[in-house]
C-alpha cells in the first residue's frame, strides 16, 4: 500500500485533498486588509481615475470589484462550475522526494496549477472576466499574450462563455511559440502577431521596424486600441489588477482548507512573480492572517535578474503599457520603457507589479529575491527528475527559491512547512529546457537601471 509508504495520502494528486468541498464560495479581498490605504489609480493630470471611465475597457462587474473594499465577493455558481470543468480543486502535492534529495526536515508542499487545461492558473480569472462579459452583453474580448499561456486561458474561457476572442501575441513568440499560438486557434481564438497592422500604434511600429519583436507593453497598447475603436468589444487583462489578483485566491484559499485537513499552516510561502497574479493568488489569505496578528509567515516571491521589478524596482506611478495609454498605477517598476531581456519565463517579463503586491513588499510584509536563468533552469530540471513534473520557466523560478529556503531550514535545523505555487507546467516551453540542457542558455542582468517615469499632474 503506497499509504504506508507516503502518508498522509490526502495530499497528491488522486488523493483526497481534491475534495470538491474545498472549492470556495467567496474569493478574498486584500485591500481592507493592507496596513495603508492603496494609493488611487490616477491619470496623467494626477487627479483619480472614476470607475466609470474604466468600463469603456472592462466589464461593469470587473470594475465594481477592482474597486471593491468588501473582505470577500461571491463566486457566480456558473464560474464555480466551471472551475469544477477545469479540475479544480488543484491538488496540494507534497515534495517528498525534493525534501529527501536536500536532507531538509521542511515539509515541502505545493499546489499544483499546471493540471487544468491550459497547463496553469491563468484560467482561474478568465473564466471570471469571460463570464462577466457574457452577461453584460459584451461579444467580443480582446487581450494581449507575451508566451500564450494568458492567451490560451482566455480563448478556453471565450469557447465556454460563447465570446469571440482577439490576441495580439508578441511577434518573437508568435514565432517561437508556435504551440501555444495553435492551442488558441484551436480553442476558436483569432491570433494576430503584435506589433500588427490593425492599430495605428502598430502601424507606426511596423513602419519604423518591419521586423519589430514587439513586447508585452506594445501588445497592451494595441489591444488597449482595438477595444476604443470597436463595438461590443472589452478588453480582458491577464494579470496587476486587482480583480485578477482576486479571482486567483481560489488558489489560497483551497491550499489552507487543504492544509488545515492535515494539520499544517505554513511558516514560508513562495511563488514567482510575474505581475503577481499567482503569488498574490496564493499568499493573500495568508498574508491577511499575518496582518491580523494571527501568524508569523514569511513571504518569498521570486523574479527574474532580467527583470527584477521588486528587487530593483522603484515604487512610483507608472503607466502599465508602453504607448502610455493606461492609467497610472503606484507599483515596483523599471520604468514602462524598459527593454526586457528575451528569458524563456514570458510571463515573467513585465515592467511593473501588481500595486497592492507593491504596497505589501513597500510595507516588509513579503520579500524578494531575484534569479538567473541558467539556475532556473537548473532547479526545474532537478524538480522534474525528482517529482516528475516539468515546471513552467516562470514557476521554476518559485522551485528555485523553495530550494534555497529548504536548504536554509536545513542549516537552522529547523522542520519548517514551505508552501509554494507550481504555476504551471512547461511541456509548451521545453526549447528553453533544450538550450539549457545543450549549454546554451544565456543569462542577462542589466548593469544600471534607470526607469524613466511619468510626472503626473505636470
Ligand atoms: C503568466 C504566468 C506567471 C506570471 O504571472 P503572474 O501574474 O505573476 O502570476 C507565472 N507562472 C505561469 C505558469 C504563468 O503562465
Amino acid at each position: 500500500m503506497r499509504g504506508a509508504i507516503h502518508a498522509p495520502m490526502e495530499v497528491g494528486l488522486g488523493g483526497s485533498s481534491r475534495n470538491p468541498e474545498v472549492l470556495p464560495e467567496f474569493w478574498f479581498n486584500i485591500k481592507p486588509f493592507l496596513p495603508k490605504p492603496l494609493p488611487p489609480m490616477i491619470k496623467p493630470d494626477g487627479t483619480p481615475v472614476k470607475p466609470e471611465e474604466l468600463e469603456v475597457l472592462f466589464a461593469k462587474e470587473l470594475v465594481r470589484q477592482e474597486f471593491s473594499d468588501a473582505t470577500t465577493i461571491k463566486i457566480p455558481e456558473e464560474v464555480r462550475e466551471a472551475y469544477v470543468e477545469i479540475g479544480r480543486p488543484t491538488p496540494l502535492m507534497r515534495a517528498r522526494r525534493l525534501e529527501k534529495y536536500l536532507g531538509t526536515p521542511a515539509r515541502i508542499y505545493f499546489k499544483y496549477e499546471g493540471i487544468t487545461p491550459t497547463g496553469s492558473h491563468k484560467v482561474n480569472t478568465a473564466l471570471a472576466q469571460a463570464y462577466y462579459n457574457a452577461i453584460e452583453g459584451t461579444e467580443r474580448i480582446v487581450t494581449e499574450t507575451g508566451a500564450g499561456q494568458w492567451g490560451s486561458a482566455l480563448s478556453l474561457a471565450g469557447a465556454f462563455f460563447g465570446l469571440k476572442v482577439r490576441v495580439y501575441m508578441v511577434r518573437v513568440s508568435y514565432k517561437q511559440k508556435p504551440y501555444r499560438r495553435t492551442l488558441m486557434q484551436v480553442y476558436g481564438a483569432e491570433v494576430v502577431p503584435s506589433p500588427s497592422n490593425l492599430t495605428e500604434f502598430g502601424r507606426k511600429l511596423l513602419k519604423e521596424d518591419p521586423n519589430h519583436p514587439g513586447s508585452l507593453g506594445i501588445a497592451i497598447s494595441e489591444a488597449i486600441e482595438d477595444v476604443v475603436t470597436h463595438e461590443a468589444t472589452k478588453y480582458c487583462l491577464g494579470s496587476v489588477l486587482n480583480h485578477v489578483l482576486l479571482h486567483q485566491t481560489v488558489i489560497g484559499l483551497e491550499a489552507k482548507k487543504q492544509l488545515e485537513a492535515i494539520g499544517e499552516y505554513p511558516d514560508v510561502v513562495v511563488g514567482c512573480v510575474g505581475g503577481g497574479s499567482n503569488y498574490a493568488g496564493l499568499s493573500y489569505p495568508f498574508v491577511a492572517d499575518k496582518l491580523r496578528g494571527k501568524a508569523k509567515t514569511r513571504f518569498m516571491a521570486a523574479e527574474p535578474k532580467a527583470c527584477p521589478t521588486l528587487t530593483r524596482g522603484v515604487y512610483e506611478y507608472d503607466f502599465g503599457d508602453t504607448a502610455g495609454m493606461t492609467p497610472l498605477i503606484k507599483m515596483f517598476t523599471l520604468g514602462h520603457k524598459y527593454y526586457v531581456p528575451p528569458i524563456h519565463a514570458g510571463g515573467l517579463r513585465y515592467h511593473g507589479d501588481a500595486p497592492t503586491l507593491s504596497l505589501l513588499k513597500a510595507e516588509g510584509i513579503i520579500e524578494a529575491v531575484a534569479y538567473k536563468q541558467t539556475e532556473v533552469f537548473e532547479a526545474g530540471t532537478l524538480f522534474a527528475k525528482l517529482e516528475g513534473i516539468v515546471p513552467a520557466p516562470e514557476s521554476a523560478h518559485a522551485v528555485k527559491a523553495v530550494i534555497d529556503e529548504a536548504l536554509k531550514a536545513k542549516k537552522e535545523g529547523e522542520p519548517r512547512v514551505i508552501l509554494f505555487n507550481l504555476s504551471g507546467h512547461g511541456l509548451l516551453d521545453l526549447a528553453g529546457y533544450e538550450e539549457y540542457l545543450a549549454g546554451k542558455l544565456q543569462d542577462y542582468e542589466p548593469a544600471e537601471i534607470k526607469p524613466q517615469l511619468p510626472k503626473p499632474g505636470t
